[in-house]
């Protein structure tokens, strides 16, 4: 959620710099800003919109120093004038994240007479380390008592009038610097700097860093300078490049393939790793969105391989009703940045409680990976689009492997050669799905739509609402996932001529239960397709919209289910001409509580 990239060095072009801030727009943003050094003067220009919009307002030059920011509005609208960067005297800062005590500093700071111009929590924290510099005399004594004084999270990058040198300030918000040829970067995230150099640093909750054009030290809380590790990020700069593809999700639905093929390696490979789950008595899975969605499919399959009993919770409702998490729970965090705030939060209270944490992340020494008592890493690559495609499913690989291992030490693995030849096979069969030519004649049969419904039983209504989810966030129609059986207790009286109704059966046991509730959609004039593993072409109007995904043992068979709903969310949202990778209000990385 927003980004940060800051810059110090011999010099760099401002356009440079700020082709770094573009590669973490994939967070999402709402507007955008720098402040620079020119002529010993900090410049700054920010803009509501998109980056391309500053790049119009701002000159064309050179600096040493300059801090930027993507804005995710979360206190005041965004605008250019609550956009970052906020000057408030001798110092400017870019915040992400949220300065939860800021109405109670904003009123005491207001009462010694500083006058605030934005809505934001960050020009408060920009004014509270200006007083507190101004007091101190001391830039590490203002941002040590900083520190003690602000609730919340930050990650700041901050500039100090005729100071000349860039600080890194960080609290449960992510913030790396990154050591380049010839000077240093600070940013929110890797991909921001892979362009630059692939080396660089994490800092550390409450540890913060000075900057200057040939050195970077890094401070604790007692001003003890920290040996940092230099850490180098391996895979390749290309893939934050979307090479012939119109767009990052359709470029990351087509690595599908090589993902489920290389985190089902990577684990049947390193089965040791995973934790034997048998030897718990209950399992809890934490997670938001799309990986809450996945911890519905873990939690069935789990429960119908394993009889544990699995409870999956919506982290940001996790803190706030009755906890039974105990040394007896395996709680399992699921998170593809692995900053996900409410997840991360949730983390930290179950570790309190005792439990023993399970990570599922895709980002390496993320947040959630370090908080986690145990963590497996997800093979996905980096995920740019905002709605998560390879990513999800690179988690529900993780899940599935979780069951596969408690089922071998259990000796239940009966038809074990078969499912391994199945999982080998499982790529070809994920690019055929992606190559078929079906979604966009679907897609063009509900685009004009403003209401639609994704409904499926057991395990398929899991599915229904990841199909619902993509389809929302991306193609704005309002999208709804029910239980197939539920429908008539209530909504289907929303269901008139032509309303797009999309049924999911995986299984033929529950192919007549389902087809019975479709049908009751279809006779009050619903606009049908069916997306199942069933050949039921005979009992099939006419015009049905129909495609048979291939029939692969049930642990498994979640992830080709899964595939031509991405392609249908993604054919819709391109008829109605959305900005696909960057869904309006949405980030990536959900940083914020
Ligand atoms: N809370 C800050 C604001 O609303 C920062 C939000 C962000 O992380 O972008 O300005």
């Amino acid at each position: 959620m927003c980004g940060i990239v800051g810059y110090i060095g011999k010099k760099e072009k401002l356009t440079k710099i700020l082709s770094c801030l573009e590669n973490l727009e994939y967070r999402g943003y709402d507007s955008s800003g720098i402040a620079y050094l020119k002529d010993n003067q900090i410049n700054i220009v920010k803009k509501k919109g998109r980056i391309s919009n500053l790049k119009d307002n701002l000159e064309e030059s050179e600096t040493t120093l300059a801090i930027t920011h993507t804005r995710w509005a979360t206190h005041g609208e965004p605008s250019d004038n609550n956009a970052h960067p906020h000057k408030i005297d001798k110092v400017t800062i870019v915040h992400n994240g949220i300065i939860e005590n800021y109405l109670e500093l904003k009123d005491k700071l207001q009462e010694l007479g500083i006058k605030f111009k934005t809505e934001t929590d960050t020009e408060v924290a920009a004014a509270l380390l200006n007083k507190l510099y101004n007091d101190k005399k001391d830039v590490f004594e203002a941002i040590l008592a900083f520190q003690k004084i602000a609730r919340g999270s930050y990650a700041i990058g901050m500039l100090i009038e005729g100071d000349n040198n860039l600080y890194a300030i960080k609290k449960d918000s992510p913030l790396i610097i990154a050591l380049a040829k010839d000077g240093y970067f600070i940013a929110s995230d890797v991909p921001a700097i892979l362009k630059e150099t692939n080396r660089y640093i994490t800092l550390e909750d409450l540890e913060f860093a000075k900057i200057t054009e040939n050195s970077l030290t890094v401070y604790n809380q007692n001003l003890e300078t920290i040996n940092y590790e230099v850490k180098v990020f391996e895979s390749g700069v290309e893939q934050i490049d979307k090479g012939d593809f119109e767009h990052f999700m359709l470029k990351e639905i087509h690595e599908e393939d090589t993902v489920v093929k290389n985190t089902f390696n990577y684990y049947l490979e390193h089965l040791d790793e995973i934790p034997d789950i048998t030897s718990y008595k209950k399992v809890e899975i934490i997670s938001c969105g799309s990986a809450y969605n996945v911890g519905l499919l873990g939690k069935n399959l789990i429960e119908k391989y394993l009889d544990i009993p699995v409870n999956v919770q919506l982290a940001s409702e996790y803190r706030y009703q009755k906890q039974f998490t105990n040394k007896d729970t395996l709680v399992i965090a699921i998170s593809q940045s692995g900053e996900t705030a409410d997840t991360l939060a949730a983390v930290k209270l179950a570790n309190k409680k005792g439990a023993k944490t399970l990570g599922i992340v895709n980002v390496k020494e993320s947040s959630i990976a370090r908080e986690t008592s145990q963590v497996l890493y997800t093979k996905a690559g980096i995920e740019v689009a905002v709605a998560t495609t390879k990513a999800y499913l690179s988690q529900l690989v993780v899940l599935i492997m979780l069951v596969y291992k408690s089922k071998k030490i259990r000796k239940e693995l009966a038809e074990e050669e078969q499912l391994l030849n199945e999982i080998k096979e499982l790529p070809k069969m994920i690019k055929e799905l992606i190559e078929r030519k079906d979604y966009y004649k679907i897609a063009e049969s509900i685009y004009k739509n403003d209401d639609m419904y994704f409904i499926g039983r057991g395990i398929d209504y899991y599915i229904a609402l990841e199909a619902s989810l993509k389809m929302k966030e991306i193609s704005y129609i309002h999208s709804e996932s029910y239980a197939a059986g539920e429908l008539k207790h209530g909504t289907i009286s929303l269901i008139e001529e032509n309303t797009p109704v999309i049924g999911v059966i995986s299984n033929e046991d529950i192919l007549e239960k389902t087809m019975s509730n479709i049908k009751e959609t279809k006779s009050r004039g619903a606009n049908i397709t069916i997306i199942t593993t069933e050949e039921i072409t005979k009992s099939l109007d006419s015009d049905t919209n129909l495609i048979v995904v291939p029939k692969v043992n049930d642990l498994i068979e979640p992830i080709l289910m899964i595939i031509p709903f991405q392609l249908l969310a993604y054919e819709t949202a391109k008829l109605r001409g959305c900005d696909i990778d960057k869904p309006r209000n949405l980030a990536k990385s959900v940083t914020v509580e």
